[in-house]
């Protein structure tokens, strides 16, 4: 990733190359650090937004009709009640969380959807610009912000694939 930042007109945020000629917007403290910690499955508790790519990819990895549900038009990975202790409050999780709290897909197939790449961030668009910022309930939630030495800044491409800069609407407000 280019380590060109340059700050914007917005207080406190920079204009970061992340893929050559994909800018995106930074909106949160450089210093801000992440590393995901062992045994938080916080993130994984939801289902997950899928993007088309994403169902294709997915299709060769789980069946679609027992792993995924369409919500207002929109596919997400389905989740559901867990016997095991990694859920919510609700007493669920993601299809995919299993019982030693690692994600099937990930584990199994090295793969896993374009949206649990963006976690603990969140994509708005301004301007037409990708804009990325901390979501609200990952600082409430999120066990991995700064504890390690790795600054978000510098990784920016490890949390936002680069389809994001393909699609008509990257924000990730949509949730199941
Ligand atoms: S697909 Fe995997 S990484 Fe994504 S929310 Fe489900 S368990 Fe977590
Ligand atoms: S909430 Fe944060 S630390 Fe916990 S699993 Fe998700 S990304 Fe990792």
């Amino acid at each position: 990733m280019s380590t060109d930042q340059r700050h914007t007109g917005g207080q406190g945020e920079r204009r970061v190359e992340v893929y050559p000629g994909k800018e995106a917007v930074a909106a949160f403290d450089p210093d801000l650090t992440f590393e995901c910690v062992d045994g938080c499955t916080w993130c994984c508790h939801h289902g997950v937004l899928l993007y088309e790519q994403d169902l294709l990819e997915l299709a060769g990895c789980a069946p679609l009709s027992a792993s995924t549900t369409e919500f207002r038009g929109t596919d997400f990975v389905r989740k559901e009640e867990k016997s095991h202790e990694h859920t919510g409050p609700d007493g669920q999780a993601c299809f995919f969380l299993r019982e030693d709290g690692l994600c099937a897909l990930h584990d199994e197939h090295d793969w896993k959807p374009a949206r649990c790449s963006v976690f603990p961030l969140s994509v708005s668009v301004v301007d037409g610009d990708i804009h990325v910022s901390v979501r609200d309930s990952a600082r409430e939630h999120c066990e991995g912000l700064n504890v390690t030495e790795r600054r978000v800044i510098d990784h920016l491409d490890a949390f936002l694939p680069e389809l994001l800069w393909e699609l008509d609407d990257p924000e990730t407000r949509r949730e199941l």
